[in-house]
Formats: structure tokens, sequence, C-alpha cells
């Protein structure tokens, strides 16, 4: 019979996206033994493996929202020329944006990760997970025809989608109520030798193609890279001859740290469901069609794309929302857009609900923005559920009504989500129990370790 390997530590992280990477920082911080367990051989989730850029939003108004080990790592970033920080937002849709280089931020978390004394399993696959009564045991891993047993004291899940929770059999809900359909999945591209300078141009002479501008051009010549949504009307004119397949009402593009390099964030693939195998195959192959149809279109229409390259569609297509953990506490979109300042607080956000209709009709896209100044918070209750003593979720997962978690989702609030769960994490280690956790004591470790929260 073949042998189990078998490994041990304090905390357990499973997925080395942004909330994974630096919950597992925050817990090594903290003094812990810490695994964290990533199936590729990057960290970074969705900002390395899905093309996904710039982060956006980590702030309201002038103020910053989002600090502690997510503001350290874009100040590393800066210092290492992988980011320009961060940047007025030229789409207009919300507050700044933060461009990066997806090479710089994988090696500056291998370093952040190494520097905490994180121990990090690559090509490792979550499979299986052992309880007994209400904590988990154990969970397994898949490292090619390696399979490894590791037990810890706390787990935490920072799969994007509830992976661990669902193998823990911790209570999920998936997508909106009324049909539990998702936000469409999106293969975002990489594309090179964009001249951003014509494309500027063609923007300032061609107001009406750029609604999100709102007929203010000048707000593009505010940041030294260009984000922006529009070429509405070429897009519509390549729809109605069939050269583009899919519903996307603008072209919807970010130039990342490196001049010149654009994230496409445009194709759209509806009514599949993201966390069912077959589906999400069918995503990654229509993906890879509307993507070739993008970049004919680029080249075709887009005055200053005539000559871009495609870099890259990633291992991975782009899943916004699939479950959530039911947790203590299940935060709703009254929340968000009622800036609710929780007693509990772990992170604050100010990015507003944006659903990308999960129908792909364009009247099913919806926004709610808040004012400058305002933010919401994101309550210690909605990591866990009561059912799971030891068990945390992290990032675009944890327990929100549909709506809410397309506030939260994006990278900044995802990674700060991430930061708490590690510091929790830290904290709970001593007896396994994350549901009756000092709030006192994780605000006070939050602070320490540079969080922005709210006055107690
Ligand atoms: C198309 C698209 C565009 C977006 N645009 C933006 C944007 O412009 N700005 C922004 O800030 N946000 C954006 N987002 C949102 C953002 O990318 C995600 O919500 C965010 O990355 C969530 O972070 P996470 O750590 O929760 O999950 P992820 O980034 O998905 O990380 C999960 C990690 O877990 C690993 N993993 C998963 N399952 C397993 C398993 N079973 N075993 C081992 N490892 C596993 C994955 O490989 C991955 O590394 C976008 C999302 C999409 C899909």
């Amino acid at each position: 019979m073949k042998k189990m390997n078998k490994t041990e530590a304090d905390v357990i992280v499973i997925g080395g996206g942004i909330s994974g990477a630096l919950a597992a920082i925050s817990a090594g911080r903290a003094g812990r033994r810490v695994l964290l367990v990533e199936r590729y051989g990057f960290l970074g989730g969705m900002l390395t493996a899905g093309g996904v850029g710039p982060m956006m939003t980590f702030h309201t108004g002038d103020t910053q929202l989002v600090r502690g080990l997510n503001g350290e790592l874009i100040e590393r970033l800066k210092q290492n020329g992988g980011s320009p920080g961060h940047l007025f937002d030229t789409t207009g849709y919300t507050f700044s944006v933060t461009p990066f280089d997806a090479e710089s931020m994988k090696l500056e978390l291998d370093r952040m990760c190494r520097e905490a004394g994180v121990r990090v399993l690559f090509h490792a696959q979550l499979t299986g997970c052992r309880k007994e009564h209400d904590r988990i045991r154990s969970v397994t891993v898949q490292s090619g025809a390696h399979t490894l047993e590791i037990t810890g004291n706390v787990f935490i899940d920072a799969t994007g989608n509830a992976d661990l929770s669902v193998l823990a059999g911790a209570p999920t809900a998936k997508g909106r109520p009324e049909d539990g359909k998702c936000q469409p999945m999106t293969m975002n591209l990489k594309l090179y030798n964009v001249d951003i300078f014509v494309v500027r141009r063609y923007i300032h002479d061609h107001p009406e193609d750029f609604p999100m501008l709102k007929g203010d051009t000048s707000i593009i010549d505010n940041a030294p890279r260009l984000s922006t949504g529009g070429f509405v009307s070429l897009l519509q004119k390549a729809r109605e001859k069939g050269e583009i397949s899919f519903p996307r009402e603008c072209v919807l593009f970010f130039e990342t740290a490196n001049p010149g390099e654009v994230i496409v964030n445009t194709s759209r693939i509806a009514e599949l469901d993201p966390t069912d195998p077959f589906d999400v195959s069918e995503a990654e192959r229509i993906g890879r069609e509307q993507a070739r149809e993008l970049m004919d279109f680029v080249h075709r229409y887009m005055p200053g794309f005539e000559n871009a390259k495609l870099a890259f569609t990633g291992p991975e297509i782009g899943r916004r929302s699939s479950r959530q953990l039911k947790g203590a506490y299940t935060l709703k979109v009254q929340d968000i857009l009622g800036a609710a300042k929780f007693p509990d607080a772990i992170a604050c956000n100010a990015y507003p609900v944006d659903i990308h209709s999960p129908t792909g009709d364009p009247k099913g896209n919806l926004h709610g923005h808040l004012q400058a100044g305002e933010y919401y918070t994101i309550p210690y209750r909605t990591m866990y559920t009561p059912e799971i003593k030891n068990l945390l979720v992290a990032g675009r997962a944890i327990s929100s009504d549909f709506a809410a978690q397309a506030a939260f989702r994006t990278t900044p609030c995802a990674g700060a989500i991430g930061h708490a769960a590690g510091a929790a994490a830290a904290l709970a280690a001593e007896n396994g129990d994350v549901t009756c956790l000092e709030y006192a004591r994780l605000r006070e470790l939050l602070l320490e370790q540079g969080a922005f929260l709210p006055p107690a």
C-alpha cells in the first residue's frame, strides 16, 4: 500500500492568493509555525495566475483604508520597481488603483513569507479533510504521486471557492438568492506593445465613446498609468458584424506597472457554474475563443493597439464569485451601502458593490457606490461558523450575501481579510478554537501589524 507522508504546523493555510499569503505572513510574524499550501508554483492567486489588476481600491477619498501587510506589500513593490504605488483611478469608478508587475508580486510574496518563517508547499492540491467531532484534525494534499497528511491547530480556507469548508462539511451558499447564479467568469488578457499616447489622444478626441468619464476626459491625465473603459461604439459595431460573440458593453482595460502593458478585462462567460468542474473546463475553452476575438478586435478597431501582442491568458479562468461560507454573521449589502461599523471589525473597505450580470444581460449589471470618506467594515464573525471550531475562511469566500460579496471581493480587501484571518489563527492556535477568540486581542495584534481599523 502507498505510504502517506505526514507533517504538522500550528496554522495551516490552504490557498496562496492574496488572502492566503497575507494570512500566512501575519501568523508567521506572530510567532506561529505556518504551512501554506498552494496548487500552483507561485503565490498571488488571481493577481498572478488570473492576470487580474490593478488592485482596486485601497482608499476612500484620500484616506488609505487598507494598510497593514497589504500596504507594506505595495511599499516593497514600489521600492523594487514593481509598482508605481497608489494612483488616481482614471476609470472614474473608484478612488485609487494600484498597478503592479505580476512577476515582482510573485517574488515579493515569496520574500515576505520567507522572512516571516512561513513554510510554503507549492504544487500541492487540497484533496481531503479529516474531522473529529467539531474540529478539523488534518487535511490531505496531493503533489504528483505524493499524498501528504497535514495536522494543525487552526486551518484557514483561502481557496477562494471555500473548497476546504465544503470538504469539512461547513455550511455554504452559492450565487444570488433567486436562482443561485454567480457572476460571469472572465478570461483576462495581458497585452504588451500598446501605444498609450495614441490611446489617450483617441479618448480625448472621442469622449462620447467613453461614457464612464461622463464627458470629462481630463481625468485620464491624472495618473501616469491609464485605466479606462470605453470604445463602446466600436465594440457595438464589431458585435453587429458578428466579430464579437459575447455580451459586453465596453472594453475595460488597465495599464500595469509596465508602460504599454495592458490588462484587458472584457471577455464574459455567463450562465456556467464556477464550482462545477465541467462548467469551469468549458469556461476555459470559451475564454480562449473570446480572447482570440478580442485580439482580432483590438488590432482592427482600437487606435494604439495595432501592434499589441498577447502575452498571457493565465493558467486559470477568473471566477468573481462562487461559494460563500454560512458563518456566524452574514454580511449584507445593506451593511455595505450603509457603511456599517461593526464592533468586531477586522478590515475596512470602500470598493463599491460591483455586480456583473449573472446572465450577461447588461440590465443585470448593478453598482452601489459610497461617497468619498465613507467606508464599511468586515466583522470577524463572517470568517467562521460555530459548527467548526478551528476553521477560518479568508478572502472572497467569507460569509456574505451575493451582493455584498460583489463589494469586498477585490484584492485590497480580500488581502486585509486574509491578514486578519492569519492574526486570528495565530491567537486561536493556543486552544484551537476560533469561535471564542477575544476580539480585543485580535484588534491589538492587527493594529500592531499596521492594519487600519475604526475607533473602538
Ligand atoms: C475577471 C476578474 C477580474 C477582477 N478584477 C479585479 C481588479 O481589477 N482589481 C481587484 O482588486 N480585484 C479584481 N478581481 C477580484 C479578485 O481577483 C479576487 O476576488 C481576489 O483575487 C480574491 O482573493 P482570494 O485570495 O480570496 O482568492 P484567489 O486570488 O482566487 O486565491 C486563491 C488561491 O488558492 C489556490 N487554491 C484554490 N483551490 C486550491 C486547492 N484546492 N488546493 C490548493 N490551492 C488552491 C489558488 O491557486 C489561488 O492561488 C477580479 C476577479 C476576476 C475574476
